[in-house]
């Protein structure tokens, strides 16, 4: 009987439960797993404050016309 450990999400700070089901652990998604590690990739990270792809990939999937 253990409780399942949840940690947060390194790039969006959202809860995430510590499991062998979630292949992108400790990450949420994928998504937020791919940011980082193209951020890594790329020794570059997002300057706070300009728009990126985060802001235009959000605005296009959340909402469906
Ligand atoms: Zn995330």
């Amino acid at each position: 009987m253990t409780k399942p450990l949840s940690v947060a999400c390194p790039k969006c700070e959202k809860q995430v439960v510590w499991s062998t089901d979630n292949p992108h652990r400790p990450f949420c998604s994928e998504r937020c797993k791919l940011i980082d590690f193209g951020a890594w990739a790329n020794e570059e990270h997002s300057i706070p404050g300009e728009p990126d792809l985060n802001d235009l990939s959000s605005d296009y999937g959340d909402e469906q016309y």
